[in-house]
């Protein structure tokens, strides 16, 4: 029997089953008795592996910023955009509204949610205290909650394939750096255990 100060209560995502989640060692995960959904885990170093991966991120994004997207030529004619151009190509095409949502979509969320890992992690990782965790914790599983990075790559591959049919599409740098981008930010996203990263939070916090 476990000591009821280190279980905390929880309703299954699944099966809305109330559960007094055990305390799990690194390498456990919890899972649902009657449904088996996974309510918690703790992967072995998971917050140096989210910093690391996280770290990663910033590096590719920074180069999916600076470098071409891709190339259109059609008839002899190229035209070169990175991914910056494109929510100020949308906005010249007198659709200020989707300029802004993709702005948000493909830049501003993901470096704010690359951002928000990084603090939090980073005092976690070096066993730091910090008053500000718990607003920074909110902020990062909000921000999850609205960051499309993988929907954008699947609307993006999804569009190149239709607009192949019509010009030559050559991909840039920026494309594969992108790709790599949204692949490290899934991996340092998945080391985040909601319930462990609270659990973090909370002894890290004076
Ligand atoms: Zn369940």
């Amino acid at each position: 029997m476990q000591d009821i100060s280190s279980q905390t209560h929880t309703a299954c995502e699944e099966c809305d089953l109330l559960i007094a989640v055990p305390a799990v060692a690194e390498g456990e995960r919890a899972e649902c008795p009657r449904c088996g959904h996974t309510l918690t885990q703790r992967p072995r170093q998971g917050f140096e592996r989210s910093l690391s991966f996280a770290l990663a991120a910033c590096v590719f994004f920074a180069i999916s910023l600076a470098f071409p997207f891709l190339t259109l030529a059609n008839g002899g004619i190229e035209n070169v955009m990175t991914l910056p151009e494109a929510s100020i190509a949308i906005w010249r095409e007198q659709d200020p509204v989707l300029a802004v949502i993709v702005f948000l979509a493909i830049i501003a969320l993901p470096i704010a949610l690359i951002g928000t890992i990084i603090a939090l992690v980073t005092p976690l990782v070096l066993n730091k205290q910090a008053a500000w965790l718990p607003g920074v914790g909110k902020l990062m599983f909000g921000l999850n909650d609205w960051a499309m990075v993988d929907v954008f790559v699947i609307g993006t591959i999804v569009s190149l394939v239709k607009i192949a049919k019509l010009a030559t599409v050559i991909l840039g740098l920026s494309f594969w750096a992108y790709i790599l981008f949204a692949i490290c930010l899934t991996a340092s996203l998945s080391g985040l255990d909601r319930l462990q990263v609270w659990k973090a939070i909370d002894a890290a916090t004076p």
